[in-house]
């Protein structure tokens, strides 16, 4: 090693990045990408655009996507539960939420306390909707939730009718208003999929239904990012958007911008002769003379193990292969004979504009989608956002 003590060390890429408390792995989130991401998403929505923040915001937390988005062209928020609604009030936005996954015992009370709208997809979840409504005597705003066809969250279209009867009937009561309908979409990647046809027919119909039983929500969504860019007759009055906001396309048809970026700093250089084994199992052996850095993150800071022998990060502007298993907190990169030096900065996912592996890329190495990569980053890793993107929130904040 001490011979690598007089080589130069290479200035970091992030160093324009305010430093943050950390010196390990950290995330850059950038805020102005989801903004450029919202505005270009508002542009394509016929009606409005919801942002949906749920799961930190994709990874990339609630409260700063949840502004961001507000500010550029969404106009409500949605989650799937009542406690991640309750905390967006709890930083204070105003704008209209939606909560739509939870389970009959949860805590409607608190979200009616909270002006959440709610998603009923059953009528025992209606009637415990009802019940917090009459409690707290409040009018319980609801979104009556219809399965148009992934056999997962909603009302089956069999039990339809009857949760429209009993939601009017809570309505005469003054218990709820139905100001919304809504269905989910499974197969919109690809534009004209029968199946997308088939649950457009089956929201038409259960709009049908809901209309003859006396309801008339204003609120009729059902697009998620992929029919938002890729089906327009499935927009309606609202189009709720997740991935989309954080730059992921799940239809790949649309240049949309990642907002993260993971780095990390190299914690030591070795040089190592061919045959070397490398991590545990020995799954690498080196097959020449060569130099290994150790990068101090694996798979508990997100970087799937399942991707080891195969995944890449960007060091001194080059792509360099991660060598042996991903193990729970570090990774070893082969860099060749290149003289790396302790405390050079790794990219080790990004936007992709440097060079540096995109989600997308981690998602294909690890056989999963870039959903999962982004929302997987592990709690240790240090959070910073970007200078731009913060001065731009704390002007907002003022
Ligand atoms: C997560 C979710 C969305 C957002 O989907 P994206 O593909 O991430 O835009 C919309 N609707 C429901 C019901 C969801 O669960």
């Amino acid at each position: 090693m001490s011979a690598l003590a007089a080589e130069p060390t290479v200035g970091s890429p992030m160093s324009s990045v305010r430093s943050g408390a950390r010196s390990g792995p950290r995330l850059e989130i950038d805020l102005a990408a989801v903004a450029a991401n919202t505005r270009l998403l508002a542009d394509r929505a016929a009606g409005e655009l919801m942002a949906v923040v749920k799961a930190d915001g994709f990874g990339h937390g609630t409260v700063d996507v949840a502004r961001t988005a507000l500010a550029h062209g969404a106009s409500s928020l949605g989650v799937t539960s009542i406690e991640e609604a309750l905390a967006l009030r709890c930083a204070g936005l105003q704008e209209p939420i939606l909560s739509w996954l939870n389970p009959v015992d949860a805590d409607f009370a608190s979200a009616l306390g909270a002006d959440v709208d709610l998603a009923v997809p059953t009528a025992l979840h209606l009637q415990a909707v009802a019940a917090a409504a009459a409690r707290t005597r409040r009018t319980a705003r609801v979104h009556l939730h219809l399965d148009t066809g992934m056999a997962r969250d909603g009302s089956s279209p069999d039990a339809w009718s009857a949760l429209c009867a009993r939601a009017r009937r809570a309505e005469r009561a003054g218990l709820v208003s139905v100001v919304g309908v809504m269905g989910h979409l499974g197969c919109a990647e690809v534009a004209g999929d029968p199946r997308t046809d088939a649950g457009l027919r089956t929201f038409r119909w259960g709009l049908e239904v809901a209309h003859a039983t006396g309801l008339r929500p204003s609120l009729r969504h059902l697009a998620a990012t992929a029919a938002t860019l890729t089906e327009p007759r499935t927009h309606l009055d609202l189009c709720r958007v997740g991935a989309g906001l954080v730059g992921i396309d799940p239809s790949g048809t649309t240049p949309l911008r990642g907002a993260l970026t993971l780095t990390a700093p190299v914690v030591s250089v070795r040089r190592v002769a061919a045959g070397t084994g490398v991590g545990y199992g020995h799954t690498h052996v080196t097959d020449r003379p060569t130099r290994l850095v150790l990068l101090p993150l694996g798979y508990a800071d997100g970087l799937p193990r399942a991707t080891s022998g195969r995944a890449e990060v960007l060091l001194r502007g080059r792509r360099r292969p991660i060598v042996g298993r991903v193990s729970m907190d570090q990774i070893v990169v082969d860099v060749g004979d290149d003289r790396v030096a302790i405390g050079e900065t790794a990219v080790v996912l990004g936007p992709g504009d440097r060079g540096e592996p995109t989600a997308t890329e981690w998602a294909a190495w690890a056989d999963t989608i870039p959903h999962e990569i982004v929302t997987g980053i592990g709690p240790r890793v240090g959070r910073v956002v970007s200078a731009t993107s913060s001065l731009h929130h704390q002007l907002r904040s003022l």
